[in-house]
């Protein structure tokens, strides 16, 4: 039985159920439940979280992704270069859109995509690059524009992991690249357990580019803004009124949140830092970071003997998880596909040492410490 899990969803309702009550039931009595005034209120919050100008809500993460490619005109014959460390949903997006993924090896300090691989990757059909913001950590934006500019594809983040992160850009001081605001245009998820998380399926697009989050705001309903008059085809991917409400009022405690997220994952790297010294083993830890480029979404470290190190956690009631066994492009959806890719051995390397440990604002002093005993008395025996 798990008695940690990786993310304490139950605590946190009971902590704020107050507010999450009286928010749905407002919704509830006032008869509105797709978009409407609750909607555009979160929009608008959330954009301003991001710094973008613009925030468009949609029905999930993946959908999200899907609409920016359609958006930004991308389809069948282009291909889209992204990395293979990321949540089979960047990957399906670029395929449902008819385009073909191209895969750059990762970065194997903080598991982003590596922006010094891309160039070779780029050929006349590369139309757009979907950096992912992988388990919170701010990809080096400064570095993906640049290779961007230079060979004019557009920059789709997937930031479904990395609400809130943030880097100074320091050659312009003041100026900073926050996790929505950076590409062409970004895409959030909100499933329930992301840092911000919804009670079901939610998701949002992030642009600066009006033109842009107009055709969006079309895509989403049907291509229409105005109701019956259609300008396009369009889905029906809207963000419901009860998920906006939540949202909204989770929004209000996300800084906060992520905020106790790093105060940990500073904890877990000291202790598993000195546990590595004392038994003598190598456990990978993510590497210290200024606040608040990495917003750990999950705290993930490389070890030795990790599936048996897993096996022995989840045993003790340790909900520790595997974020991913398979890197994308060796998995067997896109082998049919046809989606050739060289081998990528950091990524490769990732799939075989990486373990997620629990994570979340309500793990407590006593099970953190329990997690951290455990792993040194497995290394020990
Ligand atoms: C969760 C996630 C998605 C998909 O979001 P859904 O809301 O589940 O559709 C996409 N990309 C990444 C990196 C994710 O972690």
């Amino acid at each position: 039985m798990i008695e940690v899990p990786l993310v304490d969803l139950n605590s946190q309702y009971r902590r704020y159920k107050k507010e999450i009550d009286a928010a749905v039931a407002e919704v509830l009595e006032s008869g509105n439940f797709i978009l409407g005034s609750r909607a555009h209120e979160f929009e608008v919050a959330f954009a301003e979280f991001c710094n973008a100008k613009q925030c468009v809500g949609v029905g999930n993460g993946t959908d999200a992704l899907i609409l920016a490619l359609q958006a930004l005109g991308i389809g069948a014959d282009d291909e889209v270069i992204t990395t293979p460390w990321t949540f089979m949903a960047t990957v399906e997006a670029i395929c449902c859109v008819g385009a073909r993924p191209v895969f750059a090896d990762i970065n194997p300090i903080n598991y982003c995509i590596e922006p010094r691989q891309i160039p070779a990757l780029v050929t006349e059909k590369t139309k757009a690059v979907i950096p992912v913001h992988i388990y919170g950590y701010l990809v080096d934006m400064d570095a993906i524009m640049r290779v961007a500019g230079e060979h004019k594809l557009k920059v789709i983040e997937d930031a479904a992991q990395a609400h809130g992160a943030e880097r100074l850009v320091r050659r312009e001081s003041g100026q900073s690249w926050r996790a929505g605001s950076c590409g062409d245009v970004a895409t959030f998820s909100f499933y329930p357990s992301k840092n911000l998380g919804a009670y079901g399926d939610a998701g949002a697009i992030t642009t600066n580019n009006e033109q842009l989050a107009h055709r969006l705001r079309e895509l989403r309903n049907h291509g229409t803004l105005k109701k019956n008059l259609h300008h396009g085809m369009g889905w029906n991917s809207r963000l419901d009124a009860l998920q906006a409400a939540v949202l909204l009022v989770k929004l209000r405690h996300l800084t906060e949140w992520n905020a106790k997220r790093l105060r940990l994952a500073e904890w877990y790297n000291r202790e598993l830092t000195a546990i590595a010294k004392s038994v003598g083993v190598e456990i990978v830890c993510p590497s210290p970071v200024n606040a608040p480029s990495h917003v750990f979404h999950l705290y993930t470290i490389r070890v030795p003997k990790r599936d048996e190190l897993v096996d022995y956690l989840q045993q003790q009631g340790i909900g520790c998880a595997i974020y991913y066994p398979v890197a994308l492009h060796q998995q067997p959806a896109l082998k049919k596909l046809g989606v050739a890719s060289s081998p990528l051995p950091y990524a490769e390397r990732a799939a075989k040492e990486v373990v997620s440990l629990p994570l979340c604002p309500e793990l407590s002093e006593a099970n953190q410490n329990r997690i951290v005993e455990l792993i040194q008395a497995f290394f020990k025996r």
